[in-house]
């Protein structure tokens, strides 16, 4: 099922009744998910991705704009009509009801035409058990199961209505770091298998990058860009999105345009042809540094961490906007601590600049 948002908007009045006064939780949101994707919602707190959620299930009202599932206008239905199944951070299972008792419970409120018969309501609650992998745990209560395997449950029960579009809020932010890594992979899985169009709520890029066919970036109820995570990543359009995606985070650096040249402090670190000379802040992925001998960057060297397959060399210059420099490089390359510099050569593609007022990208 396709979902349409077009140029829908959220006023809140003010929490603050003294100040007053509003809050535009979300500005003008224009955006077509496909039919059967995975779309990550992704942006820091307060950016207005919950109200998004909220909006398209029917919990928000908009104060503006559309929402299209496939052709029809569900702007004005409530979430019952809607056919959604939402799945939030707290599980919110029934505490004194079975795995299976939480799973029928939405099919035994089906009325009219919908209205099931006992056992398609039982075969249905086997199925959706079976495709989450918690059918051995049907006669658990919620308190004797894991995290994890409660968010399943709550994912089992949100599926069990076949619902047109899965709309999952921060699903994963109560499990610890394993467990998140494991559920993911399993809402994806299952997300792929069912073909459902999925809407993904979450703060963390990581977690948004690794599942999501498109990402939409949100900041201030506005949204930065959309696109493939990979895409996002390589081709941020502004300096917020550069620096929301990626880990290590980007190296943010001030500088100059001078003659078609890029200078980081007094080093002419890049070719930069066309661009107009001005002052600029530079973007370098920790990827975008080859450690050189004869490289024009030098910076400070303070620290080498080795990971494994790469590592990471710590260092310093005093254009950097962060504390320390990240660079991520193969292990092969063997970084001499007995020295006190570091000479880099930039890699042109992992190096962005941006207008040092309005942030945008600027293109070379
Ligand atoms: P978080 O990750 O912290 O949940 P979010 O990106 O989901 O953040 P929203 O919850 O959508 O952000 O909130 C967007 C903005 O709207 C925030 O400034 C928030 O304070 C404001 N807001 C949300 N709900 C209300 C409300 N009921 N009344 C007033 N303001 C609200």
């Amino acid at each position: 099922m396709e979902v349409k948002l077009q140029n829908l908007t959220k006023i809140f009045p003010s929490r603050n009744k003294k100040v007053g006064g509003e809050v535009v939780a979300v500005n003008d949101f224009t955006f077509t998910i496909p039919d059967g994707k995975l779309i990550g919602l992704l942006g820091p707190s307060g950016c207005g991705k919950s109200t998004t959620l909220y909006m398209i299930s029917g919990l928000q009202k908009p104060t503006g704009g559309r929402i299209f599932f496939g052709e029809d206008d569900v702007t004005e239905l409530t979430t019952e009509n809607r056919g959604i199944g939402l799945v939030f951070q707290n599980y919110a299972l029934y505490p004194h009801m079975t795995v299976r008792q939480n799973i029928l419970f939405p099919l035994q409120n089906l009325k009219g035409e919908d209205k099931m018969t006992k056992e398609d309501m039982l075969e249905r609650a086997t199925e959706v058990a079976k495709l989450v992998q918690i059918d051995e745990l049907m006669d658990r209560k919620p308190s004797e199961l894991s995290g994890g395997q409660q968010q399943r449950v709550a994912i089992a029960r949100a599926l069990v209505k076949m619902p047109r579009v899965l709309l999952l809020d921060e699903p994963l932010s109560n499990l610890d770091a394993r467990l998140r890594l494991q559920t993911r992979e399993e809402i994806r899985r299952i997300q792929r298998n069912t073909g459902i169009t999925t809407i993904f709520v979450t703060h963390d890029q990581e977690e948004a990058m690794s599942i999501s066919d498109m990402i939409v970036v949100m900041k201030l109820g506005v949204v930065q860009q959309t696109g493939k995570p990979q895409e996002v990543y390589d081709d941020p359009h502004n300096l917020f999105v550069a620096k929301f995606l990626g880990t290590p985070p980007i190296n943010v650096f001030d500088g100059k345009v001078a003659g078609g040249k890029l200078y980081i402090g007094e080093d002419c670190v890049l070719d930069v042809p066309g661009v107009a000379d001005q002052d600029v802040t530079v973007g370098i992925r920790p990827e975008g540094f080859t450690p050189d001998e004869n490289g024009p960057f030098v910076c400070n060297l303070r620290a080498v961490e080795v990971m494994g397959r790469d590592v990471s060399i710590v260092s310093d210059n005093a254009a950097s906007q962060n504390p320390v420099i990240r660079s991520i490089v193969d292990a092969d390359n063997k970084i001499d601590m007995t020295k006190e510099t570091i000479r880099y050569t930039l890699k042109p593609h992992k190096v962005f600049i941006f207008n040092k007022e309005n942030e945008e990208r600027i293109y070379f």
